[in-house]
């Protein structure tokens, strides 16, 4: 069971009898509504009430992170740990990068971030800006770059998050839960 990432909206559950297989959701106001079948028991509406609303919160945060806000993000994050030493000169979403999580141009400070890691937590998505801000400094993976990510202490947890989104996808899949 997760907790509502979204404290501020209160949550209005609508039971439906023309309803019978599919749950949606969507904000009124400052209330979630989320709409279930009649016949789902009290364990199935708590359990889909916290799929809709991380849904929700997912595709919320997708929306409010433009490329714009992106570079301000980065350049805070140089700010924060490196010093301000990592300039970052333009950082964007590309929906061409499957393989890898971010590059950068050094010579242009430019940082490229793969539309993959929208709706994923934001402490993953600043490992993924600090680690190409990093290589603007030190070209691989050697220890003086690793010594810089120290510096950010979410490294190795975000690390693990990546490492299992692709061990996931790497999974046979699951059928499907059903949703609309
Ligand atoms: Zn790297």
């Amino acid at each position: 069971m997760s907790a509502d990432p979204s404290p501020r909206f209160a949550v209005e559950v609508r039971r439906s009898a023309r309803r019978s297989r599919t749950v949606s959701a969507y904000r009124e106001g400052d209330r979630t509504i989320v709409l279930i079948p009649a016949r789902m028991s009290e364990a199935e509406e708590q359990r889909w009430v916290g799929v809709m609303l991380d849904k929700l919160a997912a595709q919320e945060s997708k929306r409010a992170l433009g490329d714009d806000d992106l570079t301000e993000r980065a350049t805070q994050l140089s700010g924060q740990y490196f010093d301000g030493r990592a300039k970052p000169a333009s950082v964007r979403w590309v929906t061409n990068q499957n393989t890898r999580w971010g590059s950068c141009t050094p010579s242009e400070g430019s940082i490229r971030l793969s539309h993959r890691l929208q709706g994923m937590p934001e402490y993953v998505i600043d490992y993924v800006l600090l680690h190409e801000l990093a290589h603007l400094l030190v070209p691989g993976h050697g220890a003086r770059f690793w010594q810089l990510l120290e510096a950010y202490p979410r490294t190795e947890r975000a690390r693990g998050y990546l490492e299992g989104v692709v061990a996931a996808d790497r999974l046979p899949h699951l059928p499907k839960a059903r949703e609309q």
